[in-house]
């Protein structure tokens, strides 16, 4: 049945899609469960789903996937977080914490951690609920289209896997949609929207253009500034590190009359629950804006110690960023 040139049912990525709701959905569009699929597709030898597949793609999925869709090569590669290398960050490593990534904390091909965030109301208009890539970038707070949160988990404690939505439901005719929750298999687009008023407008402004850009997938939007957004990194890394962000991020704080949160603490800015990266982007946006004013006049008033600024960071240009 799937070993023809093109499969049955082939569906393209919609705009923006992430590589493993894709393969989730062509499944589906098949009338076979996941693995079931997975096995005939990629080969029982190859178990693909023991990893982050948006982030450690095998060419030969991409391959399959493209072939079979008849989109190109370059297309389906855009489905995954190479999508980001150079824009958010230098290269793809495999392993480890990658920058602005939240990652996705694999357990048995559980997703432990809370990596995919979604948009209830993207979810709601989708006339087929899908996962985009977008929304694996710990900047990716808010929603651009709607102005409300991200969320990154459902209301009963459980983080998407929509990979997992069918286990369990041996007998189930139709299969779920990709939004459903697969612990208590409430609707994700039913998840009460919490709309965002992003104040000082100079902070939405700048943070709205570029989850615009990347919203867009670079495609006709104006390029996003590389070093901007790594100088606003160096930044998110200071203020959630208990050690040098005493001064600062009471300076932003009354500088600016944003409110005073406490945060956990976590080794990386990208391992912070939504709410918590939301609101540390926030004062680092203020600080970072468009222009180094602000910075610099935190120096000088030594609020902030110069060489935080490139303390470790193999970023060359964080080293003259603030002459
Ligand atoms: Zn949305
Ligand atoms: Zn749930």
């Amino acid at each position: 049945m799937l070993s023809g040139e093109l499969w049955p049912a082939h569906p393209h990525p919609y705009p923006g899609e992430c590589l493993s709701s894709w393969i989730v959905r062509t499944a589906h569009h098949n009338g076979l469960k996941l693995q079931t699929f997975s096995d005939i597709v990629f080969g029982k030898s190859n178990q693909i789903w023991n990893r982050d597949l948006d982030r450690l793609a095998p060419g030969f999925v991409l391959q399959i996937m493209s072939n079979r869709a008849s989109i190109s090569l370059k297309e389906a590669n855009k489905s995954t977080l190479k999508l980001y290398t150079n824009r958010l960050f230098p290269t793809l490593k495999p392993s480890g914490i990658l920058r602005w990534t939240n990652p996705l904390v694999l357990h048995h091909r559980k997703h432990t951690g809370f990596g995919m965030q979604f948009c209830p109301l993207c979810l709601l208009e989708d006339s087929e609920p899908y996962f985009r890539i977008a929304w694996r970038l710990s900047l990716y707070t808010f929603c651009p289209i709607h102005q409300v949160m991200m969320e990154d988990h459902c209301p009963c404690g459980a983080s998407v896997n929509f990979h997992r939505i069918e286990l369990g439901k041996a007998n189930q005719f139709e299969p779920s949609t990709l939004d459903e929750c697969y612990q208590c298999s409430r609707l994700l687009s039913s998840v009460e929207p919490r709309v965002i008023q992003l104040l000082p407008m100079s902070v939405y402004t700048i943070w709205n253009r570029v989850l615009r850009v990347i919203t867009r997938g670079f495609v006709n939007s104006g390029p996003i500034n590389y070093e901007r957004l790594i100088l606003l990194h160096q930044i998110c890394k200071i203020i959630v590190s208990p050690r040098f962000n005493r001064k600062i991020k009471r300076y932003i704080c009354d500088t600016s009359g944003l409110p005073t949160w406490d945060i956990g603490i976590h080794r990386y800015f990208e391992q912070y629950d939504v709410d918590e990266r939301h609101y540390v982007l926030k004062l680092a946006w203020w600080l970072v804006g468009n222009t180094n004013k602000k910075l610099k006049e935190s120096i000088r008033r030594k609020f902030l110690q110069h060489n935080y600024l490139y303390r470790d960071s193999s970023d060359l240009f964080l080293r003259s960023v603030v002459k």
